[in-house]
């Protein structure tokens, strides 16, 4: 129904729409057939003024005659006159009477005419436009006559061939385009309708929309549906740019997140390798490029047995990936292309993502080495100790019983025997004090007994400890002390201890008639004990494990003298806890110099 209604609304459109355009067109024949007209009656009677009047007596004018016969049924010529000078007409071409029917007012301006003139007239009793063109005839600059024209103003009929065919064929475009218009409009709707789907099945859409669209189809819910549906497009794309705001914010926390993530990982004292299921690599930490000293860009997306050139740890890879191994699991390997020295604790675990769906592995390589060689100074250590603290006991236990036996029966061979007990008991007291200290120091529960000390008193306390042994190697002890010597305030029983490690290790490790330089001195508010020997001196690479606990250096002459490898632990220690510092210079063979640096701090005693 509606269809047709458009169709009938689209036919008085173009009827009406062809009807202005026949108007327009009728118009401007019209006037342009009178403008033609009016051009060739001036033209025609200018024409025909040019012949002097003799030309149209009766014995010459024949030609003349015939010619303008000829233009008048060419030009439309209602009528042509020619008078002479006196008004007598000479010529006169007419149908009928129609002279008599020209208005006299027209006849005698155009007789007196001295230049071209158009009149317009109707004849009396007819509905026809005539036009007059009048003309003088001159000859010798004298008027001899005059020559008149009437044209009738031309018709133009509404019903003319070309016109209609040419009605007809803009008819026939504006239906054509009117119709495509109408099925492209439809057709460029129908994708928009199938974007917004679901949207345009909302209640409030459907209403709007495809109430309209499926029943009552037409020009106003077309355009209904369009406006509708540009508002939800509307809708949809500011909802899109707000979705669009909020993940690029997030995407910008998330690649902030990462770059946090990379950096710790990147810093992260381990080597770390994560692969994809497929066993390529997808990432590699810095560690394990200085481990491989390779370049990530080599590395990233190449096979991981391209990357990782180490059968172990593929085929540890390969077990763990077929069970064959719980999942805790780890290897303990070397490079021994890379760095042969070291050891590595491999481990590797599956990655997960969110929703528990396998999506890689992560292989770590943790350097445990010192672990390693830690675990190896306990073992030794526990021996270490345990001959250490047999020794002493064994002597102990054998020389009482021999004494309670009644075995020794000679009274200085039982002093000698009772000295030898207590000194033994005097070591054991020692060592266990060491220990002791050590777990205090581990516990964090050691605390100074901080006092003002006079350095040159410990300094002679230190000597006095250690001459006995230093004589009997028959190691000189040479002093160095200032005219003033410093007080410095803190624990000196724990410093005497430190001291008395350093220059006992100095007395151990320095062969017989060797030379021992102990000096005391002060710098920048700070005490300095330099212990300066002559003896085996230490290996550069062993300088900065000498304060590990329970290291000993492996050179034989070291390994002979009884030691536990925790003195300088404990020294160092005991030093920190000073706020002072230890250094260490040595050259195998020639010696080692230890500088102990205590600070002062004699002004602050009492304000802490
Ligand atoms: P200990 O002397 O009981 O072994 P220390 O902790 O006092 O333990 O010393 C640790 C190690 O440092 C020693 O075993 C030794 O290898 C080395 N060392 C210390 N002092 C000296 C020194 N004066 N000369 C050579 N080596 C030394």
């Amino acid at each position: 129904m509606k269809i047709r209604m458009f169709g009938i609304a689209l036919l008085v459109f173009i009827l009406v729409g062809v009807a202005i355009f026949m108007q327009t067109l009728i118009r401007q024949e019209q006037k342009t057939s009178l403008r033609d007209m009016l051009n060739n009656g001036s033209r025609l009677v200018s024409l025909i003024a040019l012949h002097p009047v003799r030309d149209f007596e009766a014995r010459r004018r024949d030609f003349i005659i015939k010619t303008l016969i000829e233009s008048a049924f060419r030009h439309d010529i209602l009528y042509c006159f020619i008078n002479d000078r006196n008004g007598k007409l000479l010529v006169a071409l007419s149908p009928g009477q129609i002279e008599a029917e020209i208005p006299t007012q027209i006849q005698t301006n155009s007789l007196a005419a001295m230049g071209l003139l158009h009149q317009q007239f109707k004849p009396v009793g007819s509905e026809l436009n005539i036009h007059e063109f009048a003309k003088p005839i001159f000859e010798n600059a004298e008027k001899t006559g005059t020559v008149r024209i009437g044209l009738k103003e031309p018709f133009v009929s509404i019903i003319s061939m070309e016109r209609i065919t040419l009605t007809a064929i803009l008819a026939f475009f504006i239906l054509s385009a009117a119709i495509i218009a109408y099925y492209g409009l439809v057709k460029a709707l129908k994708p928009i309708e199938r974007f917004l789907g679901d949207k345009l099945d909302t209640p409030e859409c459907s209403a709007a929309v495809m109430g309209n669209t499926s029943k009552n189809f037409g020009i106003e819910p077309m355009m209904e549906m369009f406006k509708t549906s540009i508002e939800v497009f509307q809708d949809r794309q500011e909802k899109i740019e707000t979705q669009n705001r909020e993940l690029t914010s997030r995407l910008g926390v998330l690649r902030f997140e990462k770059k946090k993530i990379l950096n710790v990982l990147n810093s992260i004292n381990m080597g770390i390798i994560i692969i994809d299921t497929q066993d390529n690599v997808g990432y590699i930490n810095d560690y394990t490029l200085k481990l491989l000293n390779k370049a990530r860009q080599d590395l990233i997306d190449r096979p991981l047995a391209e990357v990782l050139q180490h059968e172990e740890i593929h085929s540890f890879i390969t077990r763990q990936q077929n069970f064959e191994q719980p999942s805790g699991n780890y290897l303990e390997t070397t490079f021994s292309d890379l760095v042969p020295e070291e050891t590595y604790r491999v481990s590797c675990s599956d990655l997960m993502d969110g929703d528990k769906a396998l999506i890689g592995k992560i292989i770590t390589f943790d350097n445990i080495t010192r672990e390693k060689e830690n675990a190896r100074a306990v073992q030794a250590f526990t021996a270490q100790l345990s001959h250490e603290l047999m020794t002493p006991l064994t002597t102990i236990k054998s020389y009482s019983e021999m004494l309670m036996d009644g075995e020794v029966k000679d009274n200085e061979t039982q002093k000698e025997f009772y000295n030898t007990i207590n000194g033994e008991t005097a070591r054991l007291t020692l060592l266990i004090r060491d220990l002791l200290n050590l777990s205090k120091i581990e516990m964090g529960s050691l605390l100074l007994n901080q006092e003002r000390v006079k350095s040159d008193g410990l300094f002679e306390d230190c000597i006095t400890a250690v001459e006995g042994s230093a004589r009997k190697k028959n190691i000189s002890i040479q002093r160095d002390l200032p005219d003033n010597p410093p007080t410095l305030v803190g624990d000196k029983e724990q410093l005497k201890g430190v001291l008395i490690n350093i220059l006992g290790n100095a007395v151990k490790y320095t062969p017989e008639n060797g030379k021992i330089h102990f000096a005391l001195s002060e710098e920048d508010n700070m005490v300095i004990f330099d212990i300066r020997d002559t003896g085996y001196g230490i290996a550069k690479e062993d300088i900065s494990r000498i304060f590990d606990k329970f290291y000993r250096s492996s050179n034989q002459q070291i390994v002979e003298q009884q030691g536990t490898g925790l003195g300088l632990a404990i020294a160092s220690e005991i030093v920190s806890l000073h706020e002072g510092e230890i250094k260490v210079q040595s050259e195998i063979g020639r010696g080692t110099e230890f500088k102990v640096k205590i600070p002062k701090k004699e002004f602050y005693l009492g304000k802490e």
